[in-house]
């Protein structure tokens, strides 16, 4: 997270979306407004948190844990599109501990949307389907030599040979290998795939 504003590098790569069920829309975490120095959350609604704790979350990350009042949500007339179960009595938010990496990780999710973003990923695609077919065709995981200097050759030779490989897929016509779908998601009911699924 920092390594963007200290250092100019930037990451290029898909955030995972958030999971929360009202994650976006009217009530989602982008409408409420966070006032990091007075630790405290106001709803679109108006109504400002009681309570700001650190906490880890399930994967073991710090998190800070934003609580409202039941006494606030309960009688709000948007309490049942405002929180993710049925029987919440008040809203919960967990934010990222600290207001540079919350802000960069909504940046993120937020350009991750435009067209700019996923013309720009199709780089990163392109070399991830490079080292697959490396791996795959050439066995790149595994050093077949003990040594640097072997093993240093031996990268330079799979990179000649995929070379070699793709200029005779396009002479030869030879189709575009597909993405693979993985066994779980094959499962899925045809109306819940989307496109490029894994
Ligand atoms: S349910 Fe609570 S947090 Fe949500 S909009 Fe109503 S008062 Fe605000």
């Amino acid at each position: 997270m920092t390594a963007r504003r200290d250092h100019g590098i930037s990451l290029h790569g898909p955030m995972a979306a958030s999971t929360a069920a009202s994650a976006d829309g009217p009530f989602g975490q982008d409408a409420f407004t966070i006032d990091w120095d007075r630790e405290q959350v106001t709803c679109p609604n108006g109504i400002t948190s009681t309570q700001w704790h650190r906490r880890q979350s399930q994967q073991g990350l710090p998190v800070i844990r934003v609580r409202f009042s039941p006494a606030d949500c309960r009688p709000c007339p948007h309490l049942r599109d405002c929180v993710n179960s049925p029987t919440a009595q008040r809203r919960e938010l967990n934010l990222r501990q600290g207001r540079d990496e919350h802000e960069t990780v909504r940046t993120a999710r937020a350009e991750q949307g435009t067209d700019t973003w996923k013309e720009r990923y199709k780089i990163r695609a392109g070399v991830e389907g490079t080292i697959s077919q490396a791996v795959g065709r050439c066995g790149l995981r595994r050093s077949r030599y003990r040594g640097l200097a072997k093993t240093s050759l031996q990268h330079q030779l799979t990179g000649a040979a995929i070379n070699l490989a793709r200029i005779d897929a396009h002479l030869t016509d030879t189709p575009r290998g597909r993405t693979r779908t993985s066994h779980f998601a094959a499962l899925r009911p045809a109306d819940h795939k989307v496109d490029g699924a894994k």
